[in-house]
């Protein structure tokens, strides 16, 4: 029984991942390592953006939220499928353009894009940028109305609408460090402000309700609220906005606790909310454009450690440790976020034993996973740790100097370095006498 459908265990009772046997990658590429199945990758992409065609009738756009995974490896196959990209740093629109991504499809997000940001931005031509507030939108219009640039913007809304999750990751309220609040007039003085500036054009509105939410409903309430005020906006200041961004934050399936609502019963629900709202109001129907991070990188993912030690404490606990953790999977610590946790050489046989899968940093905090149900492991055993396609590699650290593991792709039954391991001399890349 296991959770992503490119998962399965082969003859040696061995977990495999797009058809290979995932001892073999450890052995090949060494561990941690995390493994990515490029077929599933592009399916996901295939599949947002075949319902979005689908329901909105070529209408609409599928931007791939890099932060969720970032590399060149990765822009290059959303390109391949005709996604978008959405950015939020200066690093991971320099990997974009690296990567050869066409400019003219990207976003750029973010609620403090510093003016360094913002000028590498407009240089290169940048389709979208997301504006977070006020200030932003002003050192924008003077550096672009500098350079002789009319730059397309969205304003980031806060529709103010709660997705459910959990409080760290949510950003739909008012109480939030993104975006602009409607209840408070602010959005409205904002777009005020850009109908009046030379140097950008409002084409566009915004919002992001939450991450890893599972039910619909919000989302509909969110396309309605962000309707309302393009209505509003367009008879009040004659705004003509032609975008809706809806964002992203579809949940995907950690653990069999995660039950996500399919994609395309999500888009299916929010187009016709979408064209109800639109007739009712009697604005014509955006283009629409959403944002799946999580959704497209999460599930295509596994990572693989080799286990250094068992120490069972008698009446407590057992803890596994393993030659990774919070540094390349910082998310239990940081959320709690569970997630599934297998021997990848006995994934045939029952689980039956309960551990702590503890990484090996100097901190206590440094879990992988509590009380979780795996089968007997002993030191030298491969686990793989499932679904950490999204927010592992993007968000690991060189904390206590451990190098990033390396990313390998697997396709057809092949693999490939996609990003190579951290070496000690790249650790020191940077350091002077
Ligand atoms: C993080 C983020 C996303 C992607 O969220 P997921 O939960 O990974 O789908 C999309 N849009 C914006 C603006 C974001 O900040």
């Amino acid at each position: 029984m296991y959770i992503a459908k490119n998962l399965n265990t082969n003859e040696l009772g061995h977990l495999t991942i797009g058809g290979i046997d995932s001892l073999q990658l450890a052995e090949q590429y060494g561990t941690p390592l995390y493994v990515m199945d490029e077929d599933l990758l592009r399916e996901n992409c295939r599949a947002f953006k075949g319902s979005i065609d689908k329901y909105y009738g070529g209408r609409g756009l599928v931007t791939y939220a890099s932060k969720a995974f970032c590399c060149k490896a990765v822009c290059k196959i959303a390109a391949q499928e005709g996604l978008g990209l959405d950015v939020v740093s200066a690093g991971e629109l320099y990997t974009a353009l690296q990567a050869g991504f066409p400019m003219q499809r990207v976003f750029f997000h973010g609620n403090n894009k510093t003016p360094v940001e913002l000028r590498q931005a407009l240089e290169n031509g940048v389709g979208y940028i997301v504006v977070d507030n006020l200030d932003e939108l002003r050192l924008l219009g003077t550096m672009a109305q500098a350079a002789g640039k009319v730059q397309d913007i969205l304003f980031r809304i806060k529709p103010g609408i709660d997705a459910h999750t959990h409080d760290f990751i949510r950003t739909g309220q008012i109480d939030s460090k993104f975006g602009l609040a409607l209840e408070n007039g602010e959005a409205e003085e904002a777009v005020r402000e850009a109908l009046a500036m030379p140097g950008v054009r409002l084409v566009g509105l915004h919002c992001h309700i939450g991450s890893q939410i599972f039910d619909i409903a919000p989302f509909e309430l969110a396309a309605q609220v962000m309707l309302d005020f393009i209505a509003k906006i367009g008879s009040e200041l004659g705004a003509e906005i032609e975008i809706l961004d809806l964002g992203g934050g579809f949940g995907i399936q950690y653990t069999s606790a995660d039950h996500p609502s399919s994609y395309d019963e999500y888009m299916r629900r929010v187009s016709s909310v979408i064209a109800a709202r639109c007739a009712q109001l009697g604005i014509d129907t955006p283009f629409v454009v959403i944002e799946p991070g999580r959704s497209i990188a999460g599930p295509a993912g596994i990572t693989l450690y080799t286990v250094g030690s068992v120490k069972h404490i008698e009446g407590v606990r057992t803890y596994v440790s393993v030659d990774g953790g919070m540094t390349d999977n910082p998310r239990y610590a940081l959320y709690q976020a569970s997630y599934d946790v297998l021997a990848a050489g006995k994934a045939a046989q029952p689980r039956t034993e309960t551990v702590t899968v503890a990484g090996k940093c100097c901190e206590s905090g440094d879990l992988i996973q509590e009380n979780t149900q795996i089968q007997p492991v002993q030191p030298g055993d491969v686990l793989a740790v499932l679904a950490t396609g999204a927010y592992n590699y993007s968000m690991a650290s060189n904390y206590n100097r451990i190098p990033r593991p390396a990313v390998v792709f697997v396709k057809d039954g092949q693999s490939r370095v996609a990003v190579r391991r951290e070496s000690l001399e790249d650790l020191l890349q940077n350091d002077l006498d």
